[in-house]
């Protein structure tokens, strides 16, 4: 038998969390973002479950390609824009709308539109303001010439107003997350047309009455992560874990009080104490700083990781499972087989992190699976 660390995929609970993003937001269009990969998942995994979407979000023109050749007709959203002016031919053969958020990518659309003036291509455009993140976009000032110049070009059919929070998932200086930067956008395109594309994952699901977003860009929360954890978890939002990192016990260490366990002695024993190893170790994706006390499920059982992770193992408390045995199922994050939830972000915390890198960080020697029903 192969080593036992699996990642199952579980199509029915991104679907239900891609209903859940639908009924937070009503009327909207559903973009499902699919960027990294699937937030690890695999695109090819996800693709079924997210069919109802209205559309997918991701960042580079190969991982378009991969839904188109899966078959999707529908809209796609290049989230960083063109990194290069050839990329233009891709997106007028893929069909493919992208960001705009700078200058230059405005003279490349200028460019390619006055080379194919013959040619009824065109382009639906988000137009990407910072409103104070600063990241990517139009500064306020430079916003609506921006707009203005782009909605000269010919080759573009349509522009979207968009822009990002930084705060969507918390306050910001004793106000909402989202005051600061909802005001800017909203006076900056105070007159001009076009739809809006401005809600993340922890805006549609906080805020989803007060704003005003044609197009949602809903990423972590179909992947059973809360946005704004550990204000709320996802059983307060009612999402589903959609990605189960499983193994099993290996090994059983019976020790005394004051023996250590594992590399730099970093657990010491109390008391006498059943140590449980488990086939997975940061090479897996699991992170080596992970500290004593992060949950774990062992056959469905919740109890803690002791001392340090190494690459490939590391090791849990049984002393209160004596019906653990070699070979016991363990859960990571995710669910068990026996549908016991541990929320991906319980187990992030235990390592100063959010559940989009951990579930972005399993590596390629973990199999992956894809469950379909539940
Ligand atoms: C990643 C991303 C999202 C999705 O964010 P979540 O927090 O995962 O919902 C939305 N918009 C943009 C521009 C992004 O880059």
């Amino acid at each position: 038998m192969s080593r036992p660390i699996t990642a199952i995929i579980h199509s029915n609970a991104l679907s239900y969390n891609l209903s859940v993003a639908r009924q937070a937001t009503p009327d909207r269009e559903v973009f499902a973002v699919v960027k990294a990969n699937a937030y690890g998942h695999g695109i090819e995994r996800v693709f079924e479950a997210f069919q109802s979407a209205d559309g997918f979000a991701l960042l580079d023109i190969a991982e378009a390609r991969r839904l188109r050749d899966l078959g999707w007709t529908g809209k796609i959203l290049l989230l960083e824009g063109l990194f290069q002016a050839d990329e233009l031919e891709a997106c007028s053969e893929l069909q493919l709308d992208f960001t705009v958020h700078n200058d230059a990518q405005i003279e490349w659309l200028d460019a390619f539109s006055q080379r194919n003036a013959s040619m009824s291509s065109s382009f639906h455009v988000f137009l990407k303001m910072n409103s104070g993140m600063n990241r990517l976009g139009f500064r306020p000032e430079a916003y609506r010439a921006a707009w203005h110049r782009l909605s000269t070009i010919s080759c573009v059919e349509s522009i979207t107003h968009m822009t990002h929070f930084s705060d969507a998932d918390g306050e910001r200086l004793g106000e909402s997350g989202v005051d600061y930067q909802v005001k800017t956008f909203e006076s900056t395109i105070a007159g001009l047309t076009g739809t809006r594309s401005i809600s993340n994952s922890a805006a549609i699901l906080r805020y989803q009455t007060q704003l005003n977003s044609d197009y949602v860009r809903s990423g972590i929360m179909l992947y059973g992560s809360s946005p704004d954890y550990p204000a709320h978890t996802i059983q307060d939002w009612g999402l589903q874990p959609t990605m189960s990192l499983r193994s099993e016990i290996i090994a059983i260490q019976q020790i005394e009080a004051e023996q250590s366990v594992g590399y730099g002695s970093r657990f010491v024993a109390q008391h006498p104490m059943r140590i449980g190893v488990v086939a997975c170790g940061y090479a897996d994706g699991y992170q080596r700083t992970t500290q004593t006390g992060t949950p774990v499920l062992v056959d469905s059982q919740k109890t803690q990781i002791l001392g340090r992770v190494s690459m490939d193992m590391l090791t849990v408390d049984l002393t209160h499972l004596p019906d653990v045995h070699i070979g016991s199922e363990v859960v990571l994050w995710g669910q068990s087989s026996q549908g016991v939830v541990l929320p991906v972000d319980e187990v992030a915390a235990g390592s100063g992190t959010v559940g989009y890198e951990l579930m972005c960080g399993v590596t390629a020697r973990v199999a992956f699976q894809i469950e379909q029903s539940t």
